[in-house]
């Protein structure tokens, strides 16, 4: 069956068309779906009952359901645990800023890439989103929540680019007019550095943010924490985001995640800085968030200052982010899989 969440405008109307339908009733039902937010046919009370019944035997309108909501005490930050239609569950976080709502989004269920300290990748990739199933986890948190959702990041779990066509077809219904219409620019995508795609996402010329998930300044160190580096050359990574940044012309982020006594020496800081001094970017300082199924430690709270004011002193833009809602299983991944845990144990 067809799920209509994930068709454009335009593939809607072709589909009303072959159901001897009007062309307007596409951008009712499109109205419906992504700006009303309907979970289901029945709710689209200006279609008649009969287009009603068909759409609802001839199409899939894919919903995700709320399994548990986890808020912080400290931040009001909100964990969400999604039921998918096929059983899976994903994860997804509200986070309250003052500049407005964002919503940290999963692009897989699980993740293959391997990052040694990412929780995500523990039970591997067990499948990627749907368009809609991207798209529903704002839609269902918005509806939730009763509050704008302005920002969007993929960064929860899964890699985006390795779920390229759906990432792509999402990025389209989430920007464009008639649906929530958020700003290309108030969307960040965070990759773990797969070239071809980083290329790719260039020459489509959006005006979205892309993260690249550095974590290391040397490809030896890198490959320690990543095993995707061993795919691909730091060197050949760092082109990919020059090359972000000439198409685009969008600053590039790098994350990096600082562990202890791994990659957050003062000679990491220099190579760092020599690595990316001539990019036009942004460094987002992480302390990495230990997972107990791994033995990486949290930086101390010197180090990091040391670290980021070192990357200042040459003119680099840093950032340490923010722990947001630390009391409740925040890092990537932790919330599914304490979830499975308990499944398994039932
Ligand atoms: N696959 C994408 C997006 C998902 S992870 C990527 O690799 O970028 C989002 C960010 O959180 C990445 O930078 C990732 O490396 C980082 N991350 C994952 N687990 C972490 C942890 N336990 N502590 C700190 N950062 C972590």
């Amino acid at each position: 069956m067809i799920d209509l969440k994930s068709l454009t405008l335009l593939e809607l109307q072709q589909e009303m068309e072959k159901l001897g339908e009007k062309k307007f009733r596409a951008k009712q039902i499109y109205g419906w779906i992504h700006e009303k937010l309907a979970d289901r046919f029945e709710e689209m009370t200006n279609l008649s009952k009969d287009l009603r019944e068909r759409l609802e035997q001839e199409y899939e309108l894919p919903v995700l359901k709320i399994i548990q909501v986890q808020k912080s005490a400290q931040d009001g930050t909100c964990k969400f645990l999604f039921g998918l239609p096929d059983g899976h569950v994903i994860e997804s976080v509200l986070m309250r800023y003052h500049h407005g709502n964002s919503v940290c989004i999963s692009s897989q269920v699980g993740c293959r890439m391997g990052c040694r300290f990412c929780a995500s990748t523990l039970g591997g990739l067990k499948r990627g989103l749907r368009p809609s199933e991207m798209l529903d986890q704002i839609y269902q948190i918005q509806k939730w929540s009763k509050e704008r959702v302005h920002n969007v990041v993929v960064m929860g779990t899964g890699e985006p680019l390795d779920n390229y066509d759906a990432l792509l077809r999402f990025l389209n219904l989430l920007t464009c007019e008639g649906g929530l219409h958020i700003s290309q620019r108030n969307v960040t995508v965070s990759t773990c550095g797969i070239v071809p795609r980083m290329r790719q996402l260039a020459e489509e010329k959006l005006q979205i943010t892309l993260a690249l998930s550095l974590h290391a300044s040397s490809q030896e160190k890198r490959k320690m924490l990543m095993p995707v580096a061993n795919r691909y050359e730091l060197s050949d990574v760092l082109d990919a985001c020059r090359y972000y940044f000439e198409q685009t012309k969008r600053r590039i982020s790098f994350e990096y995640s600082l562990v202890g006594g791994v990659n957050d020496g003062e000679e990491d800081a220099e190579e760092l800085i020599a690595l990316i001094r001539s990019l036009n970017c942004h460094v987002n300082l992480i302390p990495v968030n230990p997972i107990k199924e791994r033995d990486y430690v949290q930086s101390g709270h010197q180090t990091i200052v040391n670290f980021k004011n070192k990357l200042e002193k040459s003119g680099i833009v840093v950032t340490i982010r923010r722990e947001m809602g630390r009391d409740i299983d925040g890092a990537c991944g932790q919330l599914r899989r304490s979830y499975l845990d308990m499944e398994k144990e039932r």
